[in-house]
C-alpha cells in the first residue's frame, strides 16, 4: 500500500511538472507514456524525458568504401569530432572480482572485449556539444562519405562481434543503418539483410547503393529480401554465425516528438500491445537461425521493460521448451569501453540500455546478447 501511495504521489508530481512542457512537445497520449516510464525509471525519468524532448545527437558512420573517407574523417576531426569507437577505453575484464564464488552470477559468463575491426569509425561531437553534421557529400563515383545515425545504434553491431569469415543475418534490416555498419567492418563473408516491409526494403537497397560500390553489391556476398522474419526460424535453422534482431518497437524518441503516426496514439493501442508478442517471435526466429555456438543480438530503441528485458526472458524460456539452450552474454566490456560517450542505465536484469541524457543525447537503445549452445 505504501509503495502504491508513493508511486501515485510521484506520478501526480510528474503530471504537475508536465503542465510546463510547451504544447508542441506534448503527445496526445502523454499520460500513457509518462506514467509508464516515470514508474519504470523512477528518479531518472525527468532527466531522460528532458533529453528526449531536446535535440538528439547524431554520429557520422564513416563510409570506408568512399575514396574520400580519410579526408572526411580528418575534416570532421578538425571540427572537434571524435571517433568514439577508436578512442574507446579498453576494458581488461568486464566483471567485478568476487571473493565469494557464491556471489558470481553464472547465468552471465564473463566476457572480454572482443577484437573490434579497426575499419569501423563513427564520429561524434564531444559531450555537451550541440554542433550538427552537414549533409554528406558524394565522392567522384557518387558514393556518400558518411551515414548519419544515432551513434548508440552502432552498439548492437559492435556487440554482435562479427569476425572474419562469419555469416550474418540482419532479420529486420531497413532502412539499413546497422547493415551498413556491419559492412564497414569488412569481416562479413555473407550478409542477408531482410525486412518485412517492401517499401522499407526498397529504402534499404537504395541506402546500400549510395554507400557501396556496385561490384560489392553484385557479388554473392549480400542478399536482400522482404520476408516475414518470424517465418525464417524453421527454414534457415542453424545457418548463421551471427544474427541481429533489431525489432520494430515503440521508437520512443520519435514517439515523444512526432504526433503523426505516433505509436502511442489511441488508434494504435492494439498494435502497440501486440508488439512484445511480435518481438518474441522475431527473437525466437533469430535464435533458431543461429548455429550452435553462434551469437544473437536483440535490440530496440525503446525504454520499455516489456519490449526489452521481458522479451529476452520470455524468448529464453520458450527456446528452452523447444530444447534450445541460450545464455545471456555479459556486455560489461561494452559499457566500460563506451561509458565516456554514452549514459548507460544502471542494473538491468538482462542486457544494457543507453539512456538519453542532456550531456550525451543518444538513445534510447536497448541491447542484449545471447549465445546458442546446442
Ligand atoms: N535495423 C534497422 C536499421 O538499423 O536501420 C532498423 C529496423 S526497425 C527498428 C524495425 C524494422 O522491422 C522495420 O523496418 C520493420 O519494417 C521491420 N519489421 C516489422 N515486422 C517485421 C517482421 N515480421 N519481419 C521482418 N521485419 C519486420
Amino acid at each position: 500500500m505504501a509503495a502504491y501511495i508513493c508511486t501515485r504521489f510521484c506520478v501526480n508530481k510528474f503530471k504537475d511538472s508536465i503542465r510546463f512542457i510547451p504544447q508542441r512537445y506534448r503527445v496526445k497520449t502523454k499520460w500513457d507514456f509518462d506514467t509508464t516510464y516515470s514508474m519504470q525509471l523512477g528518479s531518472l525519468w525527468p532527466s531522460v524525458r528532458v533529453a528526449m524532448l531536446s535535440e538528439q545527437k547524431y554520429g557520422a558512420l564513416i563510409n570506408n568504401f568512399s575514396s574520400t573517407s580519410s579526408m572526411i574523417t580528418a575534416e570532421l576531426e578538425e571540427e572537434g569530432c571524435i571517433d568514439f569507437i577508436g578512442s574507446r577505453q579498453h576494458s581488461k575484464d568486464s566483471r567485478p572480482l568476487h571473493n565469494d564464488p557464491a556471489e558470481v552470477d553464472v547465468s552471465k559468463p564473463a566476457a572480454h572485449e572482443p577484437r573490434i575491426s579497426p575499419d569501423i569509425k563513427c564520429l561524434v561531437f564531444p559531450q555537451g556539444g550541440i554542433s550538427r553534421f552537414k549533409p554528406s557529400r558524394p565522392d567522384s563515383t557518387g558514393l556518400l562519405g558518411y551515414y548519419l545515425l544515432d551513434a548508440a545504434s552502432v552498439l548492437p553491431v559492435l556487440a554482435l562481434d562479427v569476425q572474419p569469415g562469419h555469416t550474418v543475418l540482419d532479420l529486420c534490416a531497413a532502412p539499413g543503418g546497422k547493415t551498413l555498419a556491419l559492412l564497414q567492418t569488412h569481416t562479413v563473408s555473407f550478409l542477408w539483410a531482410n525486412d518485412l516491409s517492401g517499401s522499407r526494403t526498397a529504402r534499404l537497397r537504395k541506402t546500400l547503393q549510395s554507400y557501396l560500390p556496385r561490384e560489392h553489391l553484385e557479388e554473392n556476398k549480400i542478399q536482400i529480401s522482404s520476408f516475414d522474419g518470424c517465418k525464417l526460424g524453421p527454414t534457415e535453422e542453424k545457418r548463421f554465425d551471427r544474427v541481429l534482431v533489431d525489432v520494430p518497437c515503440t521508437t520512443d524518441r520519435h514517439s515523444v516528438m512526432v504526433e503523426d503516426n505516433n505509436m502511442f496514439n489511441r488508434s494504435r493501442t492494439k498494435e502497440r500491445q501486440r508488439l512484445p508478442l511480435l518481438q518474441i517471435q522475431l527473437l525466437m526466429a533469430g535464435i533458431q537461425t543461429a548455429r550452435p555456438g553462434g551469437d544473437i543480438v536483440y535490440s530496440t530503441c525503446s525504454l520499455s521493460q516489456l519490449q526489452n528485458e521481458c522479451v529476452v526472458q520470455q524468448a529464453i524460456s520458450q527456446a528452452q521448451e523447444m530444447g534450445i539452450s541460450v545464455q545471456v552474454q555479459d556486455l560489461g566490456w561494452l559499457t566500460q569501453c563506451f561509458s565516456n560517450t554514452f549514459y548507460f542505465a544502471p542494473q538491468l536484469s538482462v542486457g544494457e540500455l543507453v539512456l538519453p541524457h542532456l550531456c550525451a543525447n543518444f538513445g534510447p537503445i536497448y541491447l542484449c546478447k545471447l549465445r546458442r549452445s546446442n
